[in-house]
């Protein structure tokens, strides 16, 4: 680990990398159960004010990727709601107050996206709080593995599509009435979603899903000034990972990366930051591979 985010090194070995020790979470997954602890940019990420007064939406922001954008968002100046799963308070608590001791407000919303109704209150509340909405960060999502199709069950395609694909329709058309001209949405697809596993076909056609709906709404709301893109993450230190794959396969998570190893949630911020700001006034539609060297397509 680093300093800073900006200490030049050998990115292959700025982390840790497999063998990992075995581990298994149950969903949703706690960060303070993972070994060794990810990096969400708590001690490594520095801001600008390249988000100077912008109010922000994070979905899954108690943990793992969400985490580290929120961190990362208000450190680059922006105000932030945080919506997490209700079991995921302790971790959501720890992340309003670093969202605070960078200087901005925060506010907590809970529940499930699963819900409609909560996808809209989860915007109204977020206006209310902030006094505004200028960034929709998408991060939330669900990865069952279902290793055969003598096992594919009906239930876990709902749920997969309801969490990671509906509630993408339903933030962002509630949000419609509250973003203007220069607002930014990002959703964040996978490398799954262009390089299936075999046993993530309910999830990978959801991480797909979204890279295609992130193609469609650019170009919906081009007219409208609002951007829209998308992150497309390679294998990433997070407790999605113990709670949803075998123990077996965290001992060499990662090791397929051209890199060797996993990465870590803050190397994931920065491409957030870039795709919230209006550094990327030209982008919309794109979605961002970072994948620790590994080609998408
Ligand atoms: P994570 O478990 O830390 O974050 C996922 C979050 O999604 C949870 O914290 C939870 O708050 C939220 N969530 C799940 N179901 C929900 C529901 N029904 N309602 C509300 N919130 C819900 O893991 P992460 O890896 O940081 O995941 C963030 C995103 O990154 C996900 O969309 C995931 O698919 C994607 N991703 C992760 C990896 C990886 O290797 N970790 C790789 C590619 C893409
Ligand atoms: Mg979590």
């Amino acid at each position: 680990m680093t300093d800073s985010m900006y200490t030049p090194q050998d990115p292959t070995t700025q982390y840790p990398g497999p063998p990992f020790e075995k581990q298994q979470q149950s969903g949703p997954g706690d960060v303070h159960d993972m070994k060794p602890r990810p990096d969400h940019g708590e001690e490594s990420y520095v801001g600008f004010g390249r988000l100077a007064g912008r109010k922000a939406l994070v979905t899954g922001a108690d943990s793992g990727i969400g985490r580290a954008v929120a961190i990362a968002f208000a450190r680059e100046g922006a105000d932030v709601a945080l919506a997490y799963l209700p079991e995921e308070e302790t971790q959501a608590k720890e992340v309003e107050k670093l969202v605070q001791d960078a200087g901005r407000t925060a506010v907590l919303i809970p529940g499930d996206l699963q819900d409609e109704a909560y996808n809209t209150e989860l915007v109204e509340k977020t206006v209310e709080a902030l006094g505004g909405l200028d960034v929709l960060a998408l991060v939330a999502g669900v990865m069952p593995t279902v290793d055969s199709i003598d096992d594919f069950e009906t239930e876990t395609l709902d749920h997969v599509l309801k969490a990671n694909i509906y509630s993408l329709f339903w933030t962002t058309k509630a949000a419609m009435k509250h973003l203007k001209p220069g607002a930014s949405i990002i959703t964040t697809s996978s490398i799954q979603g262009f390089v299936p596993s075999p046993s993530l076909a309910e999830y990978a056609v959801s991480k797909a899903g979204i890279a295609n709906w992130t193609r469609a709404m650019a170009q919906q709301l081009a007219e409208r000034g609002i951007r829209v893109n998308g992150v497309a993450p390679g294998p990433v230190w997070t407790p999605l990972q113990p709670a949803f794959v075998p123990p077996e396969k965290i001992e060499s998570f990662g090791e397929e990366a051209a890199y060797g190893r996993p990465g870590q949630p803050a190397e994931l911020a920065p491409p957030f930051v870039f795709l919230a700001s209006q550094e990327s006034s030209y982008v919309s539609g794109e979605t961002i591979a970072v994948t620790g060297g590994t080609p998408t397509h």
